[in-house]
């Protein structure tokens, strides 16, 4: 399966025009360490000509009803419905995520146009009785302005799509930084919105380094709001530089996900969760199981199981159909996971599978981890504790379910969980105490829909969401209107009879 860029140099996208940069670097595949691109590396003055372009064009594009604004995402939607297949192989080959699974992430853009389109009809707001006679009150939702988001390299096109399209149709103007490692699905969704029509100014895609570019829009006046996916250092960073400039700012973070295992569990249904869960996308994902919460009556019995699916396991390159494991994104990232390794077998955890990065035919300039299980591990261990990004998975061993949702929320971060059970009781009992943003009865921990909220509690954000209306609240204000038809001046608390 084979797929070819139109161009071996990006340019940013700035006020409706391609604008070339004169520093670039270059992009990697991450499964065989091919160079696919040059990609921009843009300064300071790169970003301050996207805001300026964005402020202007967001005055007219405020003025534009909504549902005509929501037009232009019905197109996106169509053009990304077009190009679905083109963009999935784009993305393995730039992520390096498997086929089946590129496919669901343009899915999901595809979804999120849609649905976003649809609030252009929508976006309410309410009416309400005012307490004086002949008097109207309402409020409304209306943009902010200029709006900055960041954006990681483990979903590319989805995360942006999950911000860009509800400050767009909400009458916004973007201006948008992707990770370096993935800026060719940036350079698609930009080319996608030039297509659709969108006016030039409403979307700006600046290519760079996050030191640079990422922190200018952080401190740009224009810009008043951020939005961010990404670790949590960086995260915590721009949370202190924008609370310090009173700019708003939406955070979604890293998780430590667990999958608990009840003793009447269906364990081969757990099995599949927790194969997909914890090494699809390579256990690159916010939501990736690394933690399995095991009911000790059962723990031996899941493990075997477990242990003969993991072999089963294909690990290559993600544009053959038949690999379901690919690459880790890049050197840093496979250093991180064998840190981790070493501090797992440090801690007395017992490694009983995986562990090792792979190496010779089939691999070759890739950066291929195995599928690993730590066994045995106690809920205190930094590999129980922190986030690994990588196909790792620690099984704790636990006495009964009101254990299992302690150790489950006894980490920093909240936010996906997941129970397999048949009993109806510890269902509710398990949705009402899991602290995390998402919980999925006997489904692993990933798998979130466009139209529910998606986010964390605790470390993993600031308590917002993307996704689901509720993304509306980081790209609007909210806005009190009276309107006083009695002809007199009436005083609110005061001449109320
Ligand atoms: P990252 O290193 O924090 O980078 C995220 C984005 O921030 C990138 O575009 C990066 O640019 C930029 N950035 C870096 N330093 C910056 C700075 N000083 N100022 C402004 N921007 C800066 O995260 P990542 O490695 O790409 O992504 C993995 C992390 O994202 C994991 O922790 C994962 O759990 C989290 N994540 C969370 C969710 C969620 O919804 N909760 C979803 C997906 C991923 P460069 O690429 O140029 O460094």
């Amino acid at each position: 399966m084979s797929v070819s860029l139109d161009t071996n140099k990006l340019k940013n996208y700035i006020n409706g025009k391609w604008v070339e940069v004169k520093e670039t670097t270059s992009v990697f595949n991450p499964a065989n360490g091919k160079k696919i691109v040059q990609v921009p590396l843009s300064n300071r003055e790169s970003v301050n000509a996207a805001v300026s372009a964005a402020k202007n064009a967001q005055k007219e594009w405020a003025l534009v009803p909504a549902p005509q604004r929501a037009q232009f995402l019905y197109r996106v939607g169509h053009l990304l419905e077009e190009r679905k297949e083109h963009l999935s192989k784009l993305l393995t080959m730039e992520n390096g995520k498997v086929i089946e699974e590129a496919r669901g992430e343009v899915q999901e853009g595809i979804d999120m146009a849609f649905y976003m389109a649809g609030e252009g009809r929508r976006m309410f707001g309410q009416t309400t009785p005012a307490e004086l006679k002949s008097k109207f009150a309402m409020s409304q939702r209306v943009p902010v302005g200029v709006v900055g988001i960041i954006t990681p390299w483990n979903f590319p096109i989805a995360i942006a799509t999950w911000k860009s399209f509800p400050a767009i149709v909400a009458g916004n103007a973007v201006v948008w930084k992707p990770a370096s490692e993935t800026p060719i699905m940036a350079y698609e969704l930009a080319k996608i919105f030039e297509e659709a029509g969108l006016p030039k100014g409403v979307i700006n895609v600046v290519f760079g380094s996050g030191a640079t570019v990422g922190n200018a829009m952080v401190h740009h006046d224009d810009i008043r709001v951020i939005s961010f996916t990404g670790s949590n250092d960086v995260g915590r960073n721009i949370a202190a530089d924008c609370g310090r400039q009173l700019k708003k700012v939406s955070l979604e973070m890293g998780g430590k996900n667990a999958v608990i295992v009840m003793d009447d569990a269906d364990l081969d249904l757990a099995v599949e969760g927790i194969l997909w869960s914890a090494y699809g996308t390579s256990g690159q994902r916010c939501t990736a199981c690394s933690r399995v919460i095991v009911h000790e009556a059962v723990k031996e019995q899941l493990e075997k199981k477990l242990l003969v699916k993991m072999k089963e396991l294909t690990i290559g390159n993600g544009l053959d159909e038949n690999i379901k494991v690919g690459p880790i994104i890049n050197q840093a990232g496979m250093n991180k996971i064998k840190d981790y390794i070493e501090i797992g077998k440090k801690e007395g955890a017992r490694l009983v599978e995986g562990g090792y990065e792979l190496s010779g035919s089939g691999f070759e300039g890739g950066f291929f981890f195995a599928p690993t299980l730590f066994t045995d591990a106690k809920p205190d261990m930094r590999i129980a504790q922190e986030e690994i990004f990588g196909p790792v998975v620690s099984l704790i061993p636990v006495q009964s379910l009101e254990e299992a949702i302690e150790v489950n929320n006894g980490v920093s971060f909240g936010l996906s969980s997941s129970i397999f059970t048949q009993d109806v009781n510890r269902v509710f009992q398990a949705q009402r105490d899991l602290d995390t943003g998402i919980v999925y009865v006997n489904a692993g921990t990933t798998g979130a829909e466009i139209h529910l909220p998606f986010g964390g509690t605790k470390g993993t954000g600031n308590g917002h969401r993307d996704s689901g209306v509720q993304a509306l609240d980081v790209f609007t204000e909210w806005k009190a209107v009276y309107v006083d038809y009695s002809g007199k001046l009436q005083r609110a608390q005061i001449d109320v009879d």
